[in-house]
């Protein structure tokens, strides 16, 4: 059985792209199938685990739009029982595209279902907005994964983002569910931090995960190098804690 994932939060810079690929990279460690699914225009996943959002003809658009098969467009990484579904810039055009699209909510959903099987876990991750294309990834997937910053505004539009989740489940996808919140960028020397994990807590209960991604330098540097961070820097912080929400997320003590 395959789980599905997407990855989502319509604020940007609060760390879904990080854990993607991360969460990713560590599954496929562990080895579990992975199917990374790109499906930001920016492509920040695609660069991330060091494939050339350029240089690939191959790309999520030419699923979404041009009716491709998605096999055909599926790449492999550098690393083993990982695979990439790529995003180029062509995608920010497919927003508006899609508007017109029949069935174009379920665009995504109908293409995974040909290949999921092939992997343990797909996990999509979405654009800051909550748009077409997060909308596609809502509906294909079986939970929903909320990374949230550990800054001041971490709440502010998690209302909007509960609510387009409960919308999806009532018109699109019955069965989807909330996988789990992340707290990310932790920095134990401020309060704030600290302020933030409770009223997440309060807020989300047992749905938060144990595993907290502190504040790392070495994870905001394995992008540029195409690197997941236990390729870039094993014994990081950030290779361990990664490394432990994949254990986490598997049910492994
Ligand atoms: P999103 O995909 O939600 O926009 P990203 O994962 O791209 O967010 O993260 C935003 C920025 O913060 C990136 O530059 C990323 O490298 C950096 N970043 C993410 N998580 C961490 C972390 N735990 N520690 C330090 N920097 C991080
Ligand atoms: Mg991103």
């Amino acid at each position: 059985m395959s789980r599905i994932i997407a990855i989502a939060n319509q604020k940007g810079g609060v760390g879904k792209t990080t854990t993607a690929v991360n969460l990713g990279a560590c599954l496929a460690a562990l080895g579990k199938r992975v199917l990374l699914v790109d499906i930001d225009p920016q492509g920040n996943t695609t660069s991330g685990i060091g494939v050339d959002k350029t240089g690939v003809g191959r790309s999520i658009y030419n699923v979404l739009i041009n009716e491709e098969s998605i096999k055909e467009n599926i790449v492999k990484t550098g690393y083993d029982n990982l695979y990439l579904l790529p995003s180029n810039i062509q995608l920010a055009g497919a927003e508006i595209e899609l508007v017109m699209a029949i069935s174009r909510e379920y665009k995504l959903k109908y293409a995974l279902e040909e290949v999921k099987e092939e992997y343990d876990f797909v996990l999509i991750d979405c654009p800051p907005s909550l748009g077409l294309l997060t909308l596609n990834a809502l509906t294909a997937a079986d939970t929903v994964l909320v990374p949230i910053q550990c800054e001041y505004y971490a709440l502010e539009g998690l209302g909007q983002l509960m609510n387009t989740i409960s919308l999806v489940k009532k018109h699109l996808n019955k069965e989807l569910d909330v996988e789990g919140v992340l707290l990310t960028m932790f920095d134990a020397r401020t309060n704030l931090s600290i302020q933030v994990v409770e009223e997440v807590k309060k807020f989300f209960k047992d749905k938060v995960y144990r595993t907290i991604i502190p504040r790392n330098v070495r994870l905001s540097e394995a992008p540029s190098h195409g690197k997941p961070i236990i390729v870039y820097d094993s014994r990081s912080k950030g290779a361990e804690v990664y490394m432990e929400l994949a254990r986490e997320v598997l049910g492994i003590e």
